[in-house]
Formats: structure tokens, C-alpha cells, sequence
């Protein structure tokens, strides 16, 4: 760049500079030239006039001093005589003599031709036929005759003959001839120097160059062209081809011999004489060359110094130019940090601002961009993985159905290559009975943009798959026009299955419906019917078409209705309803006891119908009565034989000590005799309290039993116990042991009850054993500060199935009936009923080698309370 501008600008100066230098040398030239060859061409036309004058002049001085010498008596004495004599030789001899170097000879003839005298001259008799003789003789009337240079025979040299008539009374009798040498004009020509190479020439009307410094006399001949230009009777002077010297375009001047020119004269044998001046053209126009090389080296001086004032200048443009050109190479190659540093203080230095300033704007765009790139590319990823990985098949197809992109899941589907893809048809995987619907469907979504078809795909295995095909249309933005389908396909072979299943789950759901032995309605929300099966037509006789649309109350007993009015507003609401009792009228009229669930089916959060199960309890009812009797017969003989079972162990006791007593009678001592009364008494309280415990559990509400509260050893209660069923005890031969860590332990609670409650324990462990077991009885204060009494009955009898280990406790509960044959299952239940009145806990546990545990947790201070 900094070569280019530095060479343009200076290659500009140099033309600048060149141009008018060349103009102006070239103006120069023309003008010196025109100049030149005006001036120099007038000069030589002088020049030319001057020398065909001073020739002139020689020519006529000879022909003047031949006339004088003619008017001499001598000669035209000898004539006369036909002889000469010795005084006419003299004289003619003084006459050579006085021009010896250009009187060559000199000739007398008579009017004959005949020679007379002759000086240099010798006798060649008759000259009658001479050119001179006939010239200047003229029929006697005489003139005078100049001859043409002529070499003239042994004497090489040229000379020129002069004739002039002796003329005597009026004729010519005899001529007088002189031979002149040319030497004198010769010394005119020669005389005539131009510088180094201008000359004069004497050349005649025949083309011949007569006379010239440089050529021998009469040796050359000029062109035609020249001899036209100078044989012209005034002088002038032109420029000419040829200057018959090896110039050419040279200015010659000319001007005519005038003496020769006058024709009457005849002189020359009728030949005319010019002269012309020459020089070589480069010494004429050599003073211009000279001006033109000055000028042209003072010209390219000053070109020089401008280029070189043109360099510095350029430098001094290109260096911040170049600064510049530097910092857009940084640009260029991404270093938009760079800034540029010119301080010109002109529009470089602006220009370098304005540069510095779009890099930050760049730098900032171009980091922005870059954000964008990334982001774009980051989504464009997202967006080719979304597409490529989308669990859903997506292609694209253009107007003649042709594949231009299919996804992953798509090629996985269908089981081809996606180049094998790109060579194929949509119709190429469509089965050939979905191939017009597919083409409908392509034709479509171009038409409206978009199209929804449920189709078939065939695999490359094979395989049919049920597919629902969407595809939106995309055109080009610009001219509107389709460019391809961009389609998500959707296997929906399981949904095409379940629908198929549906159909035939829901023909076996009204199958199931019509079939089970429930009557079935299905109710709106408004509670009219809108479905019933078929149990319902056999068993309340209602015909599907007569009910369907009907209030579902209407076949209920009048007191039912309002029952029902609460059922449904309580279903709507969102609850579930327990079984209840209705009586329904059949369409016979008659009243049916029916167990009816009513059930709400949502959908979407919404109450969207009811179904109604009505069975017919009616028999069940009367079977119930039945059984409820049998039960209560039932109960009471367990109820007989558990009362007998709890009151035989006191009047066992009772009998045996009467017996005792009556064996002893009179007998015994009083001692004796009152403790076996106190134990009567004991025992006969024992019954009664027994009694009582019936009565507290078979009344009809436990509530409000009231508890009456003690403070006793918790071991008098225990021992009470273990004493009463000694007798079972020992007949299984079985040991109670009773452990305990401090023996006035007390406890305020009802001791009465408290006593059944481990008379029932003991008992269910020595009857729950086998024979030769042994019971252990413990019981320890606990809790924070020993405020809770921790009693315990460990046997190793049978055990207690661990998932009925809580059942044992609820009322009327056995668990198996063979293990107890007199059992009532109410002594667990007595027991809890007592331990949760006294706001304890009872519980029962397996022992882990065999046997079970019962435990009873109870408020030291008792919990005033009662009988829940
Ligand atoms: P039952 O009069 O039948 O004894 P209970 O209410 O006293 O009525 O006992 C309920 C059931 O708990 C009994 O039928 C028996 O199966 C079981 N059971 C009670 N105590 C024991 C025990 N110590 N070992 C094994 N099973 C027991």
C-alpha cells in the first residue's frame, strides 16, 4: 500500500512535470524550427543573390573586358589582312599577361571562321562550325557569345568561351574569343561558407551541379524535386527533400544567374544558371537541440526535486496511512483490542478516531455476536439433539414426497440408513392401502399448511406399525412457495391395541355389568337413571326403556326418599357412603329390603355419575332373625356354662370347707372353726363379687360403672388369687410363683375388681398350659418416680398366634375353639375394660423359648375414673 500511493503520487508528478515540459519542448521545437528556417531561409536566399550576382558580376567584367579588347585596331587590322603580325600578338599577349590567371587563350578568327592570331591557341584552321563562331558571328550582325564550361581537351581544366564580334563598319568581320578559367567563379563559390557545413552551389537548368566546394566540377547531378524548387527566375527559398548532400528537410536558398536567364542572349548553349546555398539540417537546427537538451535537463532537474518532494510528501501521507492500514490488519485478524496511535492533527488523525472508535463498536458487537453465536449454536445443538432424540419420530418430505430429513428415532423405527432414507419416497414405506391417503394428506398439509393422517409404516423387516402422522408445511419465506413438510409421527400401534382392547374390555365390562348379580343403576348427578343391567330387570322388573330417563327415588319406600336425598347430596359432596338399608318397590308394587352402596365416579375432579348396587337382603334379613336367635340361644348356654365354670371354684371351695367344718363339728377348735368361716364368707363375697361382674358386663351400657377406689398391697390382691385357684393348680400340678421386690408395695385402685382381673390372668395361664407347668407372677413399681405398677404373668403353656395377639381382647374373642371348651371369651375383654377404667394398659406378648406374657401397666395413686 505505502509503495502504491508513494509510486502514484510520484508517477502523478512526474507527468505533471513531464507533460508540460514535453508540450513545451515540443512548442519550443516547433517554434525554434519555424523560426529558425524563417530566418535562416532568408539569409540564404541573400546569401544565394548575392553569389549569383557576384558570378553575374564576374561573368559580365570578362565579357566587358573581351569587348574592349575587341574594339582594338590591331585586331581588326589583322583581320582585314587575313593575317596577323607580331604587334597583335603582343598585344593580345599583354592582355593575357595583365589577366594572366584567368585568360586561359585567346583566338582571332575572320568573318570566315578562319584562324587570324591565337595567343595559348594553336591553328585548327576552320571554326566555322564552332558553337562561339555561329553564336557571335550572327549573320554578321555580331553579339556577344558566352559559352557553357566546358573541359577543354588536353588541358583538363574547364573553361569558358567568351565571343565577342569584331565589328567594322556596321558588320562583323572576324570574332575575338577568350577562353576564360572558371577560377574565379570558383573563388566566389568557394568564398561562400556557412558555418561548417554551408556552402554555395552552381548548378544548371539541366540538373547538373556545375560548381561546389565539396564536388568536383560538373560530378553530381541534384533531383528533379530540388532543380524545381531553385529554377525559378527570382531568388527564394524553401525547404527541400534532398539537398543533393545527404540532407535532408534541409532550407536551402536560391536565386538565377540573371545574365543567364535572358534568353535572346543565349548564352551557356541556352542552359541556365543557379545558384543555391545548403547546410546540413542538424547543423541549422542544431542551436535549437541545444535549447531543447537545455531545457529538457533543466525540466527533468525539476521533475527530480518534485518526485523527491513528492516522496516526502507521500511518506509523509502513507506513514499514518500505514499506521492505519497496520491497525485494520490487526482488525483483520480479530485483535479488535488494538488501537490505533496517530496524531497528525488532520483527517488521518480523525480518521484513526472514527477507526479506534467502530473497533470498540465492533469489539462490543462482535462480543455480543459472539454471545449470540454461541447461544444460537448452544440452541441450534439443543434444538438438532431435541429433534434427533425426540422420543417422537420427526421427517420432513418435499412436494414429490421425497425423504430430506428423518430423525434417530424415526430411522430406529422404521430400520433404514438415512442415506437409504434420502433415496426414498414417503410411499415407499407405506403399505400400499395407506398410499392414497398418504398422498392426500402430503397434498393437503401444502394446500392448508396442515395435516393430520392416521396411516401405516412398513419396517425394513416387515413389520407394520400404526402410525398418526402430523405435518405442518413450511414455504419459503420470500417467494411463498412449498419447500418440504416438517412431520411428527406418532407410533400409536399400542394405542390402536388398547383401543381394540378397550372395545373388548368394554363389551366385557357390559357383559360383567349385565351379568352380576347386584341390581346395577347408573345415575347422573341430577340422580335421574341413565343405565340399568340386567339383574335389575329380573329382580325388580323394571324395563331398561320405562326407567332409563326416571327419577331413581321414585322406586323407593316414601320413608327411603329423603334417606336418599342426604346419600346423594353427601356422595356429590365427595364422601363415601357406608352400605345402608332401603326398601325398594319393585314394579309389582311390593316392597323389597335392599342393601344399597351408592358410588360416585369422578372424572377430572368432577362428579361425573353414580352407580347404585341394590341387593335383595330381603331373605338374608329373615335368615338373619333366624340366626340371630339361634346366637342368642347360643350365648346364653356359653354364658350358662361360664357362669357355671366361675362359680364353681367358689362353691367348690365353699362345700369342701362346710364339709370340713361339719366334719369337725364339736370337735374342733374355735380358732380353726372361724378361719374355715372366714373363708366361706371370703369365698361366698368372692361369688358375689363374680355376680357382679356379670352384671357389670352383660348390662346393657358400661358407661358410668362406677370404680371404688382403695389403697391395698398390690400382694394381698395376688395372693387372693393365687389362693383361689390353688386347687385348679395343683390338680395340673402346676407351681405359682409369686416374685416380687418389695411386698407392701400399695396401689389405690378397686381391689374388688382389680382381684378379678388376676384371678382371670391366673386363670387363663394354668388353663393355657400343659400339666407341670409353671406360672411366674411379678410385679414392680416403674415410670418417674415409681408412680406406675409394672405387673406381669409369664406361663409356659401354649402361646398366643402372634396376629391375634391384640383380637384376644375384644369381647366374645377365642381363638381357636377346641383349645378352650369352656371358655366365653369375655374374661380378656373384662380385664381390659377394668385396666382402661383405671387409665392403665394391658397387653400381651410371646415369650421367646414358649408360653405367653400378659402385662398390666396401672397409676400407682389411681386414676379416679371409670368403665369406658
Ligand atoms: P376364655 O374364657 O375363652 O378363656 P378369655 O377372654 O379369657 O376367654 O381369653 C380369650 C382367649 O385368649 C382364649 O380363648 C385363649 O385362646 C387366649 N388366651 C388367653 N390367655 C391365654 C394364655 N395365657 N395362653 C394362651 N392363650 C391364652
Amino acid at each position: 500500500m505505502k509503495l502504491g500511493i508513494q509510486k502514484k503520487v510520484v508517477i502523478s508528478i512526474v507527468i505533471v512535470g513531464m507533460l508540460p515540459l514535453l508540450v513545451g519542448l515540443y512548442l519550443t521545437y516547433l517554434d525554434g524550427k519555424t523560426t529558425r528556417r524563417n530566418s535562416i531561409g532568408a539569409s540564404f536566399q541573400e546569401l544565394a543573390k548575392e553569389t549569383a550576382d557576384k558570378i553575374d558580376m564576374v561573368i559580365g567584367r570578362e565579357v566587358i573586358d573581351t569587348q574592349r579588347l575587341a574594339l582594338s585596331p590591331n585586331i581588326r587590322a589583322a583581320i582585314k589582312k587575313r593575317g596577323s603580325d607580331p604587334a597583335l600578338i603582343h598585344y593580345l599577349r599583354e592582355f593575357k599577361r595583365y589577366d594572366e590567371r584567368a585568360v586561359h587563350s585567346l583566338l582571332v578568327v575572320d568573318s570566315e571562321g578562319r584562324f587570324i592570331a591565337g595567343i595559348n591557341e594553336s591553328n585548327k584552321g576552320d571554326y566555322k562550325n564552332e558553337n562561339w563562331f555561329t553564336g557571335a558571328y550572327n549573320g554578321d550582325k555580331g553579339r556577344v557569345y558566352v559559352g557553357d564550361l566546358k573541359l577543354e581537351g588536353e588541358t583538363d581544366v574547364y573553361l569558358i568561351n567568351i565571343a565577342v564580334p569584331v565589328m567594322d563598319g556596321g558588320a562583323a568581320i572576324g570574332l575575338l574569343v577568350i577562353r576564360y578559367s572558371v577560377d574565379k567563379l570558383l573563388s566566389v563559390i568557394n568564398s561562400v561558407r556557412i558555418e561548417e557545413t554551408g556552402h554555395a552551389n552552381l548548378v544548371d537548368s539541366s540538373g547538373t551541379i556545375i560548381m561546389c566546394p565539396i564536388f568536383p566540377l560538373r560530378s553530381h547531378q541534384v533531383s528533379s524535386d530540388l532543380i524545381a524548387t531553385i529554377s525559378q527566375t527570382r531568388p527564394g527559398w524553401g525547404v527541400v527533400r534532398d539537398d543533393a548532400h545527404g540532407g535532408h528537410g534541409s532550407i536551402i536558398g536560391f536565386a538565377p544567374v540573371r545574365s543567364t536567364i535572358i534568353s535572346e542572349n543565349g548564352w551557356f548553349d541556352g542552359k541556365r544558371w543557379y545558384i543555391f546555398t545548403r547546410q546540413s539540417p542538424e547543423e541549422v537546427y542544431a542551436p535549437i537541440y541545444a535549447l531543447l537538451s537545455r531545457i529538457s535537463l533543466f525540466g527533468a532537474a525539476l521533475i527530480a526535486l518534485l518526485s523527491l518532494m513528492g516522496v516526502y510528501a507521500a511518506r509523509k501521507i502513507v506513514k499514518p496511512i500505514d499506521e492505519l492500514y497496520k491497525g485494520v490488519e490487526h482488525f483483520e485478524r480479530g485483535d479488535l483490542g488494538y488501537r490505533l496511535a496517530i496524531k497528525t492533527n488532520d483527517e488521518i488523525e480523525k480518521l484513526a478516531d472514527e477507526f479506534n472508535r467502530m473497533a470498540g463498536t465492533i469489539q462490543e458487537t462482535y462480543s455480543n455476536l459472539q454471545n449470540r453465536t454461541m447461544e444460537l449454536e448452544t440452541s441450534e445443538e439443543r434444538y438438532k439433539d431435541l429433534i434427533e432424540n425426540s422420543p417422537e419420530m420427526i421427517h420432513s418430505v418435499n412436494a414429490d414426497r421425497f425423504f430430506v430429513n428423518v430423525n434417530k428415532t424415526e430411522l430406529n423405527t422404521v430400520g433404514y440408513a438415512l442415506a437409504e432414507m434420502m433415496r426414498m419416497r414417503i410411499d415407499d414405506i407405506v403399505p400400499d392401502d395407506f398410499r392414497e391417503r398418504m398422498k392426500d394428506h402430503i397434498a393437503q398439509a401444502i394446500e392448508k399448511g396442515i395435516s393430520t393422517v392416521e396411516a401405516q409404516f412398513i419396517t425394513k423387516n416387515g413389520r407394520r406399525i400404526d402410525v398418526e402422522v402430523t405435518a405442518t408445511a413450511l414455504y419459503d419465506p420470500i417467494s411463498g412457495e412449498f419447500v418440504r413438510t416438517r412431520a411428527f409421527v406418532r407410533d400409536i400401534t399400542e394405542r390402536k391395541k388398547l383401543e381394540g382392547a378397550i372395545r373388548e374390555s368394554e363389551e366385557k365390562y357390559k357383559n360383567l355389568f349385565d351379568s352380576l348379580t347386584d341390581s346395577l343403576f347408573m345415575l347422573d348427578t341430577e340422580g335421574r337413571v341413565t343405565a340399568v343391567n340386567r339383574k335389575q330387570e329380573e329382580v325388580l322388573g323394571y324395563l331398561r326403556d320405562i326407567i332409563i330417563g326416571r327419577e331413581f327415588p321414585a322406586i323407593l319406600s316414601e320413608e327411603d326418599r329423603k334417606k336418599f336425598a342426604d346419600l346423594l347430596e353427601r356422595t356429590l359432596g365427595g364422601n363415601n357412603q357406608p352400605t345402608v338399608e332401603v326398601s325398594v318397590l319393585n314394579q309389582r308394587g311390593e316392597l323389597l329390603i335392599m342393601e344399597m352402596d351408592i358410588i360416585g365416579i369422578r372424572k377430572n375432579e368432577k362428579m361425573d355419575f353414580m352407580v347404585i348396587h341394590l341387593r335383595d337382603i330381603t331373605k338374608k334379613k329373615e335368615l338373619e332373625g333366624q340366626l340371630l336367635r339361634a346366637e342368642r340361644f347360643n350365648a346364653l348356654s356359653h354364658f350358662s356354662s361360664m357362669l357355671a365354670h366361675d362359680l364353681r371354684n367358689p362353691i367348690i371351695g365353699i362345700r369342701q370347707r362346710l364339709k370340713s367344718l361339719q366334719s369337725t363339728i364339736g370337735t374342733s377348735n374355735p380358732k380353726v372353726t372361724n378361719r374355715v368361716l372366714a373363708d366361706i364368707i371370703s369365698s361366698s363375697e368372692l361369688l358375689l363379687g363374680l355376680i357382679n361382674d356379670v352384671l357389670d358386663v352383660y348390662q346393657n351400657s358400661y358407661e358410668d360403672l362406677p370404680l371404688i377406689f382403695s389403697t391395698f398391697p398390690v400382694t394381698e390382691a395376688v395372693e387372693e388369687a393365687i389362693k383361689l385357684l390353688q386347687i385348679e393348680a395343683e390338680e395340673k400340678n402346676m407351681r405359682v410363683c409369686l416374685h416380687c421386690e418389695d411386698r407392701s408395695t400399695a396401689i389405690h385402685a378397686d381391689m374388688r375388681r382389680l382381684k378379678r382381673v388376676f384371678i382371670n390372668l391366673l386363670d387363663n395361664a394354668i388353663q393355657y398350659s400343659d400339666a407341670g407347668g409353671k406360672v411366674d407372677i411379678t410385679f414392680r413399681l416403674t415410670g418417674d418416680g415409681g408412680d406406675e405398677l409394672l405387673f406381669a404373668i409369664e406361663d409356659e403353656g401354649i402361646g398366643i398366634p402372634p396376629l391375634k395377639l391384640a383380637s384376644i381382647f375384644e369381647p366374645l374373642y377365642k381363638v381357636g375353639k377346641k383349645e378352650s371348651k369352656r371358655g366365653t371369651g369375655l374374661g380378656l375383654y373384662f380385664c381390659k375394660v377394668i385396666v382402661d377404667a383405671h387409665c392403665g394398659k394391658i397387653w400381651a406378648e410371646n415369650r421367646p423359648e414358649k408360653g405367653a406374657v400378659f402385662y398390666i401397666t396401672l397409676p400407682v395413686r389411681g386414676g379416679e375414673g371409670h368403665v369406658h
